[in-house]
């Protein structure tokens, strides 16, 4: 894993909360599983040319391949070498195809193990519609969120024990103790939310929030049943907002709790009803700050409501530190066909490049794609949902965003 000669590191300034971005940062990349490597180079080619025409050869790329998931084991017999981990903490992001999940073999995930090793605690997904593509609703334009969901913590955390064994009895007699009645013959698994964890996660959603013009943050949240886990989360976030954002930020219902002066309106919605909302009136929400598992439910599902997942990008987020990737799997029966939609992974090379600051060539890249869509010039995927569309494989789509970057 040698970098290319010319490019350099991307510094980290904690204290001041910020990046230092050379003019060719060092960007390490997993090609990924299955359909990976066709969506690796279809990605590849849209954003060199966007940064490229953007910045005129000032600015660009020294990409360097980091190994994860099959071609990992193949090569080195690891699933998730330590170098690749060493590399994304030292480089301090990396773009990532979809991995294939072991089965077996003691790693329940990669991408888990990544978040996990990397403390890389928010999971964010944009989600907005692009005009042409095919939606279950009527009105999908007005749809146009960022979820922030908490990464680490929750039931997701891993600790739980099958019913019957030694451990789930032993946490059953001691529940007993507390006065609390399990029935016997129960499988169990804790749900750990903190208040660092929450804090920092809703610190996030705010402090982009304020730095992208958005003008609500809602804390998602089933605190009227679990009133010490997502209702403390709750609580928490509004606490974070006070403490940490107090001159900037404004509670519904509250005096001065309407948006405007440049306040972000903090409020809180209970994840059902989040769930109605957004499909009701999606246009009063604009950045969702959310537990895991409710997180995971509402990233799905307002994906599904602008067209689906084959174009839904994501990051998972530390301080100072970031992955970016597809969001759908490694769809092994299409690999290396050259036919499915790269659309996911271009749109997390958007992120990527909004994280570096080369809002530019994001913006180029985005219109570009929202361009070659409106014109109907689309994948299988979308073509067979469309009227009239022209089929690609996944390499003429890249050629066709290319040709729309102007
Ligand atoms: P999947 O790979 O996402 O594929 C399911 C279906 O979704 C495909 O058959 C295809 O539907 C559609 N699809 C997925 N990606 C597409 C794309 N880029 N363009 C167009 N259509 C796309 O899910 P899976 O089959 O359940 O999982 C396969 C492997 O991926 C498993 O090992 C799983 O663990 C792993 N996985 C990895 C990640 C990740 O790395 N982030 C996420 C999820 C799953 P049609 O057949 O209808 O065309």
């Amino acid at each position: 894993m040698t970098p290319p000669a010319e490019g350099r590191e991307i510094v980290w300034h904690e204290r001041e909360g910020r990046l230092e971005v050379p003019e060719r940062p060092i960007v390490p990349f997993i090609e990924g599983d299955g359909t990976g490597p066709d969506i690796w180079r279809a990605t590849k080619h849209v954003l060199d040319a966007a940064v490229e025409r953007t910045y005129g050869g000032a600015r660009s790329f020294a990409w360097l391949e980091i190994l994860a998931g099959e071609k990992a084991k193949g090569e080195t017999g690891s699933w998730l070498p330590d170098a690749t981990v060493d590399a994304i903490r030292r480089y301090r992001l990396a773009l990532k195809g979809p991995l294939t999940t072991p089965v077996g073999g003691g790693i329940r995930s990669l991408n888990v193990a990544l978040r996990q090793l990397l403390d890389l605690y928010a999971c964010v997904r944009p989600v907005r519609w692009y005009p042409g593509v095919p939606s279950p609703v009527v009105h999908p334009e007005r749809v146009d969120m960022v979820i922030f969901r908490e990464n680490t913590e929750d039931v997701y955390a891993g600790i739980e024990w099958p019913a019957g064994s030694p451990e789930a009895k032993k946490m059953i007699d001691f529940l007993a103790g507390l006065g609390k009645t399990v029935r016997p013959d129960s499988g169990l698994g804790v749900k750990p939310i903190s208040e660092t964890g929450s804090r920092r996660l809703v610190r996030r959603a705010i402090a982009y929030a304020l730095a992208n013009g958005r003008k609500t943050v809602t804390l998602v949240h089933k605190g009227n049943i679990m009133k010490f886990t997502e209702g403390a989360f709750k609580d928490w976030g509004y606490l974070e907002a006070r403490e940490t954002f107090g001159d900037r930020t404004a509670v519904e219902g509250s005096e001065g709790g309407t948006p405007g002066d440049g306040r972000v309106l903090i409020n809180d919605r209970i994840a059902d009803s989040m769930f109605q909302q957004a499909l009701l009136r999606p246009e009063e929400y604009a950045v969702l700050a959310t537990t895991n598992l409710n997180g995971d439910y509402l990233s799905d599902a307002l994906a599904a409501q602008v067209g689906g997942l084959g174009m839904a990008p994501g990051s998972n987020e530390g301080d100072g530190l970031a992955v970016f990737e597809a969001t759908h799997g490694t769809a092994p029966k299409y690999a290396g066909q050259d036919r499915v939609n790269p659309g996911s992974l271009i749109l997390s090379g958007v992120m990527m490049l909004r994280w570096l600051g080369w809002i530019e060539a994001a913006d180029a890249v985005e219109t570009a794609l929202a361009r070659t869509i409106a014109e109907k010039r689309v994948t299988y995927d979308l073509e067979r949902q469309m009227e009239g569309a022209t089929l690609l494989g996944t390499s003429e789509f890249a050629a066709a965003i290319v040709e729309n970057l102007g």
